[in-house]
């Protein structure tokens, strides 16, 4: 098994403590050598201010590849446009293009009536710039909105042919979910790069809640496994070993790229990319 590339997710501290810990999974993970690392962007805009001030410092001082992701809920293409222009002007190149959920409290996506109607116009206008590299969210499990999987992969060739280079996905529990989509995309036409999005189960009951709301399927075992473990205090072992095998599944079937959400909490993914033969890469610099 040859080791992965590797990309990690993060999302911008709130507070000092906050901002301790995301340092704290920088310096926890960088050393794994990861292709990129991508700063979320708060739903509903909510820390847009937070994300550039986040992607802007660990470009600057991390050494890392930074993707901002960036999203057009409740903004005009004016002012999405100018975002994406201040992760230029501070460096950044790499973009993950995002249309968005929905508000609290609205249950539908409402495009702003200045604002981008979806993540296709917001590809094509972020492409059009010839200034990023674009990424775009994938669903294995369908996402909750598309009318049928086909129509969903007919939509994420879309994104595709608007100026992604590649995709990464939304998390899901069973390697076959994935290479069952891999496998539809590839028919579809899609031949840019479909990277795993991973989610290392740090707590059960907050990844279950997640799940459910993102309509990924939550398998039945998965459930009475972590009851279990639950009851012998064994759930970080448990949540270890299966985000181990998952990605090992992967591997052993051609994936060639993880993508990690970390949720600012280093020590799973540590421990599973170790699993996996990831280990530190030291620089000579470092070791000076
Ligand atoms: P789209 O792919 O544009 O739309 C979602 C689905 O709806 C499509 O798959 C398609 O089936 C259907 N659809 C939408 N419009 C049309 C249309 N016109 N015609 C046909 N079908 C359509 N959210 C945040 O707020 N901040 C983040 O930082 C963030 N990061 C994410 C990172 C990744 C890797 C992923 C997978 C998701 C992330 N999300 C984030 C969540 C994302 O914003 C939501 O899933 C949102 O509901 C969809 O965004 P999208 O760009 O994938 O949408």
């Amino acid at each position: 098994m040859t080791a992965p590339a590797i990309s990690f997710e993060f999302f911008p501290p709130q507070n000092l403590e906050a901002s301790f810990r995301l340092w704290d999974t920088v310096q926890t993970l960088a050393p794994m050598d990861p292709r990129f690392v991508s700063v979320t962007y708060g739903a509903g805009g909510t820390t847009r201010d937070l994300t550039r001030d986040a992607v802007a410092t660990l470009h600057k001082s991390s050494g890392l590849n930074v993707a901002a992701h960036l999203t057009c809920v409740n903004a005009t293409r004016e002012e999405t446009l100018r975002i994406a222009n201040d992760f230029a002007a501070a460096g950044v190149s790499e973009l993950v293009a995002l249309r968005g959920d929905p508000p609290k409290g609205s249950a539908n996506f409402e495009p702003h009536p200045e604002g981008f109607a979806n993540s296709v116009e917001l590809i094509e206008a972020l492409a059009e710039t010839g200034k990023f590299n674009i990424r775009v969210g994938a669903y294995p499990d369908k996402h909750p909105e598309a009318a049928s999987a086909q129509a969903d992969i007919d939509w994420l060739k879309r994104k595709i042919d608007a100026g992604a280079s590649e995709a990464i996905t939304q998390f899901f529990f069973e390697p076959d979910t994935f290479l069952r989509f891999r496998d539809a995309c590839a028919k579809a036409g899609i031949d840019a790069p479909i990277i795993p999005g991973i989610l290392p189960i740090e707590n059960w009951k907050g990844a279950r809640n997640f799940a459910k709301r993102c309509g990924t399927e939550i398998p039945a075992w998965l459930d009475n496994a972590f009851a279990k473990a639950e009851r012998d205090n064994r759930q970080d072992l448990l949540a270890t070993a299966l985000c181990t095998e998952l990605c090992s599944d992967l591997l052993d079937e051609g994936v060639e790229s993880l993508h990690f959400y970390t949720l600012n909490r280093p020590e799973l993914t540590r421990d599973v990319c170790f699993a996996l033969g990831i280990t530190p890469q030291i620089t000579l610099e470092n070791v000076a």
